[in-house]
């Protein structure tokens, strides 16, 4: 992959040469492709969709519909299958609050030790309220999702097994596919929804192929607008998910007595959507697949070990690297800690000494944190196809900047 050329679709590099960018995990840069294209809509076609009988109303209810099948492409659904959302955590939510009706208290619901708060609460307050069983599969030793005690935790009552497909923390990626055949063999009625949030900039996803019967993502971690979410569904269960927004373009008929919902994906999208980000999304879809799956994991397995060997290098024992030693087992995020220095420590002084980015904190996964990593808090760096060999050097230039600081 030519880098170089990579960065200049990016204004923000022009704009701040100097700037190392190692959050996409986070959220990724916007190519200026998308965001031309949200522009586009502003300025040519602003109007809402599927509403006005003129001219502009149809570009945009044409040019949103369009996203639908890009993305109905990129996953291998049906178009009905497919629902805009404002992201991820909306995603999850609404699926796990669609389903309360058809939880009861002896049910059982079974999540990760690894999972973001957005595929684990949801599921928690759904338990808290219909009074089912929650369960919380534990990772192995060294961050691989412990299969066997997950499988053990599926019975004939378990109703949703929620997972996230790669671990924002510890880069792992989950077998979703070889663990939906088991699963299944074990109980075909558990609803399985796949967390895809950190695995859609980075693998091919095909629903059809994992077989799983939810997902869920954000567009801002795939090069597009913050604000967009898509919730693949079986349509079989889309059809059964209630809605939890109720209003204007999702109805059917209204009257003082009762309402009847849309076909889907209708049913499931109330009000003005982000239209234009809906509609910058295909143009971050087509971004991706411009540089095909296949090289941009190639790119950030290879980022990864010149990471993670720089690490041990330079650090020795003083660094501790959280999930797989294997890199063909772990996606695009290295969360570490760095002797006793405090992560926010270690990010703060690297975005002001050197110009780099990184994460610091829970991630939004207190209880692997606290309850499985048994640390506070991790400093975390992750890549993307703009990133060089180049930029890891000066992360780790800066790390021993901050080491010598801190010390
Ligand atoms: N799940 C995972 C694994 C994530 O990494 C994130 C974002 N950090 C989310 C869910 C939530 O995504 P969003 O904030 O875009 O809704």
């Amino acid at each position: 992959m030519d880098i170089d050329a990579i960065k200049r679709d990016y204004d923000i590099f022009t704009r701040d040469e100097s700037l190392i960018y190692l959050d996409s995990c986070a959220t990724s840069l916007t190519p200026r492709i998308v965001t031309a294209k949200l522009l586009e809509y502003y300025n040519s076609y602003n109007a809402n969709i599927a509403r006005g009988a003129y001219k502009a109303s149809t570009k945009a209810t044409e040019e949103f519909e369009m996203s639908r099948k890009v993305v109905a492409n990129f996953l291998n659904a049906q178009l009905e299958e497919v629902v805009f959302t404002s992201g991820t955590t909306a995603s999850l939510n609404m699926i796990a609050h669609g389903l309360t009706s058809q939880i009861s208290n002896t049910d059982n619901i079974v999540v990760t030790a690894m999972e973001h708060h957005a595929n684990f609460i949801p599921w928690q307050q759904l338990c808290e309220h219909t009074h089912a069983d929650f369960r919380v599969a534990p990772i192995t030793d060294d961050g691989l999702l412990d299969t066997d005690q997950l499988l053990e935790l599926i019975d004939e009552n378990t109703k949703i097994l929620a997972l996230t497909h790669v671990s924002n923390v510890l880069g792992t990626i989950n077998p979703i596919k070889e663990l939906t055949q088991k699963v299944r063999a074990k109980n075909q009625n558990t609803l399985i929804v796949v967390d895809a949030a950190q695995s859609v900039a980075h693998m091919k996803l095909d629903v059809a192929d994992v077989d799983c019967d939810f997902l869920a993502f954000s567009m801002h971690k795939l090069f597009g607008p913050t604000g967009v979410g898509v919730l693949y569904g079986k349509k079989e269960h889309l059809e059964k998910l209630t809605p939890i927004f109720t209003g204007g373009e999702m109805i059917q008929e209204v009257t003082t007595a009762c309402t009847t919902f849309r076909e889907l994906p209708h049913r499931l999208e109330a009000g003005t959507p982000h239209i234009a980000g809906v509609i910058a999304s295909q143009e971050a879809i087509a971004y991706a697949k411009s540089f095909g799956f296949e090289k941009i994991r190639e790119h950030e397995k290879e980022l990864l070990t010149y990471c993670t060997n720089n690490l041990v290098e330079n650090f020795g024992d003083d660094i501790k690297i959280f999930g797989p030693c294997d890199i063909s087992l772990r996606s695009g995020a290295i969360s570490f800690t760095l002797k006793n220095h405090h992560p926010h420590d270690i990010a703060t002084i690297l975005d002001d000494k050197k110009n780099v980015a990184i994460r610091a904190g829970q991630h939004c996964a207190m209880p692997l944190h606290l309850e499985t990593l048994k640390t506070n808090a991790t400093a975390r760096v992750s890549f993307s196809v703009y990133n060089t060999k180049a930029d890891i050097d000066a992360f780790i230039d800066g790390l021993k900047k901050v080491d010598e600081i801190l010390s």
